[in-house]
């Protein structure tokens, strides 16, 4: 099965940037009720879309005290929990992340590693793509961040 997931931020709040468990060193502060880090979240929606089970906000709302600042990466744990309870495994994962500054691609490497880490996977199975929108919509004003992610899963 395949599952899909997006996820934004805006930036404008006092959180620091944090991309697949990674601080980002930006000039860019998040707004969110967790820590924001929108990969973890797009990921989450991503192997709740396979599952089909429905989306990040019906199993962890954002009312909830217990998920204030929460680290995301709890988000990704819960949720391959529910994948291995039901007998499926992650085959692959990959990401888009629309950033306009700063580059990633320092940051790429270590992005993929604690994903993979994250979710008990080798690092090939889990691909990061990072890119710009030339400076158009939110993301390329740098009003905040959007990322995509697909995840295929299987018995
Ligand atoms: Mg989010």
């Amino acid at each position: 099965m395949v599952g899909f997931g997006y996820d934004s931020h805006r930036f404008g709040g006092e959180k620091p940037l944090i991309i697949g468990g990674i601080l980002i060193d930006s000039e860019f502060k998040i707004h969110a009720h967790s820590d924001g880090d929108a990969l973890f979240h797009a990921l989450t929606d991503a192997l709740l879309g396979a599952m089909g089970d429905g989306d990040i906000g019906e199993h962890y709302p954002d009312t909830d005290p217990l998920y204030q600042n929460a680290d995301s990466s709890v988000f990704v744990n819960k949720t391959i929990e529910k994948v291995r309870s039901r007998n499926l495994k992650i085959i692959n994962i990959d990401i888009t992340i629309v950033l306009q500054s700063p580059k990633l691609s320092p940051y790429k490497v270590a992005i993929k590693n604690n994903v993979a880490a994250v979710c008990k996977l080798d690092s090939f199975q889990v691909n990061i793509k990072a890119k710009t929108n030339e400076k158009m919509g939110f993301t390329g004003r740098s009003e905040g961040i959007a990322v995509f992610c697909i995840c295929q899963i299987d018995k």
